[in-house]
């Protein structure tokens, strides 16, 4: 359909206004409240002089500000540009110039980080909320953690007068009247989206994303899933948002479907337990450490999980015992998807109900043609099982990097997008990712795909999560290490690991190096960052 994105709500909205949308700690907001309370801001920003065109940045953990907001900022008009709440004021500063965003909504929190980067961007409008602004608060806090864990991790909330250009989001929800201006939105041009890749790899680059490729995505998305009850299927939001994957497995997909969605602001592992056993959610999209991180809770027994219905894993690739592990604990389905922020993001996943290939990333998603190319310049396409590279083409395929035209023709060719990722097709058209093309490591003129040794790894059973990578030899060029994370209580030596290891591989695929750690660093959607390892042991070797 080409239609603007926030029609999906208005549709819903129309279709089942009682049924609830929002379940935020413990409070709900039926559709009709939240269609009501998103025409009041969007009523509200175009008051403040926001045109067609202009972009808003939303920096907020997942509550209702943030479906609000981002459903207002395209009701009037606006590109919305997702901005992560953890982001450093380098960080913040760098989104913000290079969208060139006019107005931000921030969780009054960050509101002493984004004042003092205004001077130094477009922004000529903060608008503030806190949790409070939807909970009474702090009394009936159903999931203390909000308080405890994000006040302690975020600055310190601001007290006082705020100025002309300050606005409280409670102002926006009462004095407005409801009276957005429609605004023609031309669904296959407009940019309903600006969002910015992940950064595990270089600089983030601004992804354009129209209307037309956030409402296919999430369509595809619906067919996929397609066995849903309105009024009793529950998605759990604990993918941010901010995040292209769970912008759309997670906030569209439910708006679309008519389920109601439970926010999640933070992960923490008990805390996601409990609520499950609470609120009986049967929809959990997720990305593999997170399902790690609850089938590793020393108290997962102790709480009943077993309403999960339906997850699809993606932004890493899922290893296959945790696969199983989580289907046994919970019997529902998990299943592997992929996807790319230059994808809206989903291009493929295996079927829930049907057939399925473990280790695979599944079938492309309906409308969506994959190929794998020899390289981005030839073109050739590869054989059955042959290695190459993966393109997709689609209507949820990017318009392009926001200003950057060079990048842009680097991965668009032909309509098709170039992933970055290696990989192949088997004879029934299923895919496997082998890894990324930059993470390939080049040891001593042999090529390793970090993944395939990870694979390996996560087999032993002391090993609760880990990621390889190539570290700078002077001798080999790369050499192989692995950073490792032990399940509580679990003891293992490097010889017992590297003994492990030369089972199933080439003795040039085996670590040389191990690094044993408590936890390694990830991205919102908990991706382990192996640049950010490199570049660590790079300093280190400087
Ligand atoms: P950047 O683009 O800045 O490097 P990023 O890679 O985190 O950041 P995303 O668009 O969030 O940006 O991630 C997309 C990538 O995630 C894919 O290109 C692929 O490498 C990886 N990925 C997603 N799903 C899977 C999967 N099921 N298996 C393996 N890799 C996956």
């Amino acid at each position: 359909d080409e239609k603007p994105l926030h029609e999906i709500l208005q549709d819903t909205t129309k279709k089942y206004p009682k049924l609830q949308a929002l379940h935020f700690m413990g409070k709900e907001l039926t559709f009709q409240q939240l269609w009501i309370q998103t025409e009041r801001v969007a009523g509200y920003l175009q008051s403040l002089g926001l045109k067609k065109g202009d972009r808003v940045a939303i920096m907020l953990p997942n509550s209702p500000q943030s479906v609000i907001g981002y459903y207002a900022a395209m009701m009037a008009g606006a590109t919305v540009v997702q901005t992560n709440p953890l982001y450093t004021e380098r960080e913040l500063e760098y989104q913000l110039k290079d969208s060139g965003a006019k107005m931000i909504i921030c969780l009054d929190v960050l509101f002493p980080r984004v004042k003092k980067v205004k001077e130094r961007t477009d922004l000529e409008h903060i608008i503030v909320t806190g949790i409070k602004d939807y909970l009474p608060f702090p009394k009936n806090l159903a999931y203390p953690f909000i308080q405890k864990k994000e006040y302690g991790k975020f600055e310190k909330p601001l007290h006082g007068s705020y100025g002309g250009h300050v606005h409280q989001w409670v102002h926006l929800l009462k004095e407005s009247i409801r009276n957005v201006e429609k605004v023609e939105v031309n669904p296959k041009e407009d940019i309903a989206l600006l969002q910015y890749t992940g950064g595990t790899t270089g600089y983030p680059k601004g992804v354009m994303l129209t209307h037309f490729n956030l409402v296919a995505n999430t369509q595809m998305s619906q067919q996929w899933i397609y066995k849903i009850k309105q009024g009793e299927d529950i998605t759990l939001g604990v993918l941010p948002f901010f995040h292209v994957y769970g912008m759309t497995a997670v906030m569209n997909l439910s708006i679309m479907m008519a389920t109601k969605m439970i926010l999640i602001p933070q992960f923490h592992a008990e805390d996601i337990l409990k609520i499950i056993e609470k609120e009986k959610p049967t929809l959990f999209p997720g990305a593999p450490t997170i399902y790690i991180g609850l089938l590793n809770h020393p108290k997962l027994k102790d709480y009943d999980i077993s309403s999960i219905k339906a997850c699809i894993s993606g932004s890493a690739p899922l290893p296959v015992e945790v696969q199983e592990k989580f289907e046994k604990e919970t019997g529902g389905k998990l299943v592997e998807g992929y996807g790319l922020t230059e994808s809206s993001p989903i291009t493929h996943a295996n079927l829930l109900w049907d057939k399925r290939v473990n280790g695979s990333i599944g079938l492309p998603w309906p409308d969506t043609d994959a190929k794998i190319f020899d390289s981005a310049e030839n073109m050739e396409e590869m054989e059955i099982g042959e290695v190459g590279e993966l393109a997709v083409k689609g209507p949820q395929v990017m318009k392009g990097y926001w200003n950057r035209p060079e990048e842009t023709e680097k991965v668009l060719k032909d309509g098709w997008l170039f992933t970055g990722d290696m990989g192949y097709m088997d004879e029934e058209g299923f895919f496997y990712i082998v890894d990324r093309k930059k993470d390939m490591i080049i040891a001593g003129g042999y090529n390793i795909y970090p993944r395939e040794v990870e694979e390996v790894l996560y087999e032993h059973e002391a090993i609760q999560e880990v990621t390889v990578a190539g570290i700078p030899d002077p001798y080999r060029g790369e050499t192989v290490k692995a950073y490792v994370v032990l399940k509580e209580g679990s003891n293992v030596t490097e010889e017992q690991l590297n003994k492990f290891c030369r089972k199933s591989l080439a003795a040039y695929k085996v670590p040389r190096i191990y690094e044993f750690r408590d936890e390694l660093p990830k991205t919102a959607v908990g991706k382990i960052l192996r640049r950010q390892l490199i570049e660590e042991e790079k300093a280190k070797q400087e």
